[in-house]
């Protein structure tokens, strides 16, 4: 598997034989030297459990300020992280609202420079919006903080050391 150093950007292959049994090993970096970590491939993809998995209501939710989010019936959309220590791991969004911080979030990273309740995703049927929950450091799109953002599919934004990615992909494709 290709693995990509988050300290100076160096590509380098790791033979998927150094997890063993492990999720996780340190890589040292070819290129600059520094270690970071890898996720196996076996682990990488994570499935975000919704609390009412049984229930069809499960895929609408209201805002605080009483706007309907849902997820879209044909798509599916996931969170790639393209940096930082989960790097590798792509998250399946599986409700129309998720959070991503430090702790007792619904992604939750190990990252010094986020947040407890970072930022979050709301999705209704034709949109994808970041918000900012009062984040310390703040929410970066494209160079810039942001208070909400509207994503589109490959569109990245940059909490702490940590670089998602949304992705949205036809159902079954
Ligand atoms: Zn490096």
């Amino acid at each position: 598997m290709e693995v990509r150093c988050p300290h100076c950007g160096n590509v380098q292959s790791v033979s998927e034989d150094v997890f063993g049994n492990r999720e996780k090993v340190d890589v040292a970096c070819l290129a600059c030297g520094k270690t970071f970590r890898v996720v196996s491939p076996k682990v990488a993809t994570v499935r975000i459990e919704t609390t009412r998995k049984s229930v069809p209501t499960v895929n609408l939710e209201y805002t605080e300020d009483g706007r309907l989010l849902a997820l879209p019936q044909h798509k599916e959309i996931s969170l790639r992280v393209l940096e930082g220590n989960e790097a590798g791991t792509v998250f399946s969004v599986a409700k129309p609202r998720i959070t991503i911080g430090r702790s007792n979030a619904d992604i939750t990273i190990d990252d010094r420079a986020v947040s407890r309740l970072h930022c979050a995703l709301e999705i209704s049927e034709d949109s994808v919006l970041l918000r900012d929950l009062g984040s310390t450091n703040g929410t970066i799109v494209g160079n810039q903080l942001v208070e909400t953002a509207t994503l589109t599919s490959g569109s990245t934004f940059r909490v702490g050391m940590h670089i998602f990615q949304l992705l949205i992909t036809s159902k079954g494709a």
